[in-house]
């Protein structure tokens, strides 16, 4: 396994900041440095103290760093990787957190330099929150972490990014760029945006009738709340990023409802109760 002398944080919000609290005491690097472009951000990690050194450089930054993890909204990834490519050590390795991956390995073939190996990753782990101070010790216990390296990169690099997912207590999943999309559209950005969606709905509707909504929301409205506050630039950048797998999955998804839509309608209750059987005992296999 490669020897870790110094890991860098760009972006320093939930998911970075967790994994920056997880992997303190763990002997996986000798330093660590976050870099941040906002003063505020840089206050808040100079006072939770989860990393040794704060920047706001990205040269610095990089700088001799042995893995640079980028933890960005996936429209901001572009712009980030432009500006450290060129600072960055022979044998270092560039991972990330990002929930879209395709668009993220075309950038990344273009702008990193052949003495560096990139390792794009997405941790299947968050909450709706965001910023450092959301970052908890633990977020990633139990979860997967998805890598879609190319077959170009080091055997020992990739060791590496395991290792420090497996520290964190998450299982790591190899796939294919594309096939990775593909089913996070389908399996969390259309849940989003039907969360989006409801919510929206209920907000337009006359006032009094919101003021119900809210006030009887039993747990299934409040789910979808829940997940309609997320990040509005982190979600507004992943379906624009993994615009084609979500309009793909998004069309099956129309067709499902048009007849759920026709089966109420005539009344079909073998339908209903078939297909509400059928997806009780896929929660049954998730949850146990
Ligand atoms: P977050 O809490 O909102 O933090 C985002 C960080 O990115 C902040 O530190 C922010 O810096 C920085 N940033 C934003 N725009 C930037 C830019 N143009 N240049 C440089 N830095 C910039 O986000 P997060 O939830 O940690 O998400 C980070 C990544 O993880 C995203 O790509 C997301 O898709 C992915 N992800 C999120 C979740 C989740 O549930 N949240 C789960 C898995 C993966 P400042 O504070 O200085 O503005």
């Amino acid at each position: 396994m490669k020897k870790i002398k110094k890991i860098a944080f760009i972006g320093a919000g939930l998911i970075n900041s967790s994994l920056a609290r997880d992997l303190i005491g763990k002997g996986f690097y000798e330093k660590s440095v976050a870099f941040s472009r906002t003063q505020k951000t840089r206050n808040i990690l100079k006072r939770l103290k989860i990393v040794d050194k704060v920047e706001d450089n990205y040269e610095k930054t990089v700088k001799d760093a042995d893995i640079i993890i980028i933890g960005v909204p996936v429209k901001a990834f572009s712009s980030v990787i432009k500006k450290i490519a060129c600072h960055l050590k022979t044998g270092a390795i560039v991972t990330d957190v990002g929930s879209v991956k395709k668009s993220l390995v075309k950038i990344s073939e273009k702008v990193l330099p052949p003495k560096v190996d990139f390792i794009p990753g997405h941790p299947i782990a968050g909450t709706e929150n965001s910023g450092p101070e959301a970052g908890f010790k633990g977020l990633f216990k139990n979860g997967y972490c998805i890598l879609t390296p190319s077959s170009k990169i080091k055997k020992e690099s990739l060791d590496t990014i395991i290792k420090m997912w497996n520290l964190v207590g998450m299982k790591v999943d190899i796939m294919d760029p594309d096939y990775h999309d593909m089913v996070l559209a389908i399996t969390s950005h259309i849940p989003h945006i039907i969360a989006y969606s409801i919510v929206g709905t209920v907000s337009n509707l006359e006032k009094s009738i919101k003021k119900e909504v809210i006030k009887y929301a039993a747990s299934g409205f409040k789910d979808f709340t829940r997940i309609a506050a997320s990040d509005p630039i982190m979600w507004r950048d992943i379906m624009l990023s993994n615009k084609s797998s979500i309009l793909k999955m998004l069309k099956i998804f129309k067709t499902d409802l048009a007849k759920l839509e026709d089966a109420i309608k005539k009344e079909d209750s073998n339908f209903l109760y078939s297909l509400f059987t059928k997806t009780r005992k896929i929660r049954k296999s998730i949850t146990k």
